[in-house]
């Protein structure tokens, strides 16, 4: 199937309330542009290099997602245009995501990444470590920044049973956090749900899936 048909497959299985990111991390313009002219304009990367020279080579009305684990000294890079950065995990970046945001004069929404997986490679924080950071008033004080929601990616794993564990851990966590809102916490995004599991996800109450090789077929690593 041609990407716009993958595309148009995996809409018209999507509720109205969830928001497709297609991951286009690897894959070169030629082949995101199909996909834009299929009429999609979500993208998402997990290096900031890469996002910035399609960034730069593509159309821009395109509303870019940073989906990676993030250094901190690479947010400069992308903070003119980014649109939601998925993967903060610590205070220290989001302190410099505040601070770029600000020579820009915008406001960059984030989405902090909860550890679900039990797997060691899986970045992330606790529900604990996400309600301290919330409640604290070095948090208040960053005017540049938003926090509108988590994100987390389940363990490598066939079995269902203990994805959907870790969905809904996901799920809970959200609404754990959900009665804290504040001017820069506004909890309205669950990212969760890939290619294999997106389905899943959305029954454990995703509203945001990041999909890439259901639309744009195996990635090749070199
Ligand atoms: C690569 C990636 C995806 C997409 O994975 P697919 O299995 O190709 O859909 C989603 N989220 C993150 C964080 C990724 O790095």
């Amino acid at each position: 199937m041609s990407i716009k048909e993958n595309l148009s497959s995996i809409k018209s299985k999507l509720p109205e309330h969830v928001t497709l990111v297609a991951v286009s991390k690897t894959k070169p313009v030629d082949t995101i542009m199909e996909a834009y002219e299929a009429g999609h304009n979500t993208f998402g990367e997990n290096k900031v290099q890469e996002m910035v020279e399609k960034y730069e080579e593509m159309p821009k009305d395109i509303e870019w997602h940073m989906i990676g684990h993030l250094q901190r000294n690479k947010v400069k890079y992308m903070a003119n245009f980014v649109r939601l950065i998925h993967g903060v995990d610590n205070f220290k970046l989001l302190k410099e995501i505040n601070k770029q945001a600000k020579k820009h004069d915008r406001v960059i929404d984030c989405l902090f990444q909860i550890k679900i997986a039990e797997e060691d490679s899986k970045f992330g924080m606790s529900t604990y470590e996400a309600k301290e950071i919330i409640t604290s008033k070095s948090f208040s004080e960053l005017k540049n920044i938003r926090i509108t929601g988590v994100m987390g990616m389940a363990t490598f794993t066939n079995n269902e049973t203990q994805i959907k564990q870790e969905f809904n851990v996901l799920k809970q966590t959200f609404e754990d956090l959900k009665p804290l809102e504040t001017t820069n916490f506004k909890p309205e995004t669950i990212s969760m749900g890939m290619s294999g599991d997106y389905q899943l996800a959305i029954a454990c109450g995703s509203t945001m899936i990041r999909v890439g090789s259901s639309i744009f077929g195996a990635r090749n690593y070199q």
